[in-house]
């Protein structure tokens, strides 16, 4: 099995249920990789890291009745030989997105996520002829496959991205990408992402709080663009992309008139879609630590790991005060009202077109 952070209460459950009945179970993904003498407690074997290296050894452990009860990949695992998804097994009508990965890792390590420590901080890539075969086997599969990228950040690298780009215009696919703001100062990488199907861009802005920008990632790169935001999401806008914005609230700059502005910029700019979210101190992340040495961590019931509970002391607020400024927030942006004036807006610009 694997588990996110917010499913492994449910994880542990059904693996002690495995364990009662004598059947071998195995839990890897991102919470056991960083937590995984707690994940042993529950299951007969561990595996941390990147599945691919350990997994066949795994199998042979299993089959020869001896099961380690933990498993450690060697490293990051080369993108050029990792097996092609099964995507024949996959019930298609089921699923409403096709995922591909084209690629692991981000340099950004920003403090509230643990992407950059477990998938490491330089971008790994997989040959750009290996993607396309997977979408050509997608295709196949759905009639018409809504296609999204895995990856943390396509567009890091901007050779690959752009050769990448290049190999989808003969698809003939609508996809959808994760990707960071910089990415609207490329009018040659806009033109291909338009010309090759890209309808909707995830972008991780986070805030608009000048000081929590400042200190959120790495190397302030987030912060770089925070005066720009609104002219940057236009731009991308205004080709055609729909702009899918990730906001978190709750950081320690964080007051109730920012959550105010944070509404009214969300609703200004007219993103195409938006997703809020509460802060949330993940193990692994920096944003734990701290808030672990300063003795501001609520709540352990991993199951309230789920991005829209309180699960820490804030700063400005008492927890029942930020989750209450959180849920009207989210009614705020998610009003009918809104979603119409968003919806006319897109209806405007492609009859522009
Ligand atoms: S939040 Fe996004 S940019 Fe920041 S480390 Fe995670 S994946 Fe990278």
């Amino acid at each position: 099995m694997t588990a996110n952070t917010q499913q492994a209460e449910r994880a542990y459950e059904i693996g002690r249920e495995f364990g009662r009945r004598g059947v071998p179970a195995i839990l890897g993904g991102i919470h056991a990789t960083v937590l995984p003498e707690e994940a042993g407690r529950f299951f007969q074997s561990v595996a941390v890291g990147e599945a691919e290296s350990i997994w066949p050894g795994i199998l042979q452990d299993l089959c020869n009745g001896g099961l380690k009860p933990l498993y450690r990949s060697p490293g990051p695992a080369d993108l050029s030989a990792v097996p092609a998804p099964r995507y024949d097994l996959v019930q298609a009508d089921r699923y409403n997105l096709a995922w591909v990965q084209a690629t692991r890792g981000c340099p950004h390590d920003c403090s509230f996520c643990v992407a950059s420590s477990v998938f490491g901080k330089k971008v790994r890539y997989r040959p750009i002829d290996q993607v396309v075969r997977d979408i050509q086997t997608i295709k196949t599969l759905w009639k018409h496959p809504n296609i999204s990228f895995a990856d943390d950040n396509l567009i890091v690298n901007r050779k690959y991205a752009l050769d990448l780009f290049r190999e989808l215009r003969g698809l003939d696919i609508r996809y959808f990408l994760q990707t960071d703001i910089s990415m609207a100062e490329d009018d040659e990488l806009l033109g291909l992402l338009k010309d090759s199907g890209c309808s909707m861009v995830f972008i991780g802005f986070e805030t608009v709080l000048d000081e929590t920008l400042k200190q959120i990632d790495r190397h302030s790169f987030k912060h770089r663009y925070v005066h720009r935001y609104s002219s940057l999401i236009q731009k991308i806008q205004s080709t055609g992309i729909g702009v899918f914005g990730a906001f978190i609230v709750g950081f320690d700059q964080e007051t109730p008139e920012s959550i105010e502005r944070l509404g009214e910029f969300i609703c200004e700019n007219r993103l195409y879609a938006s997703q809020i979210t509460i802060l949330t101190p993940y193990p692994g992340c920096r944003v734990r630590t701290v808030l672990a040495a300063e003795n501001r961590l609520l709540d352990l019931d991993w199951s309230h790991y789920n991005c829209t509970e309180v699960t820490f002391v804030p700063r400005n607020f008492t927890p029942a005060e930020l989750q209450g400024a959180y849920n009207r927030l989210h009614q705020r942006v998610y009003a009918p009202e809104e979603l119409e004036k968003t919806a006319r807006y897109f209806i405007e610009r492609f009859k522009a077109r």
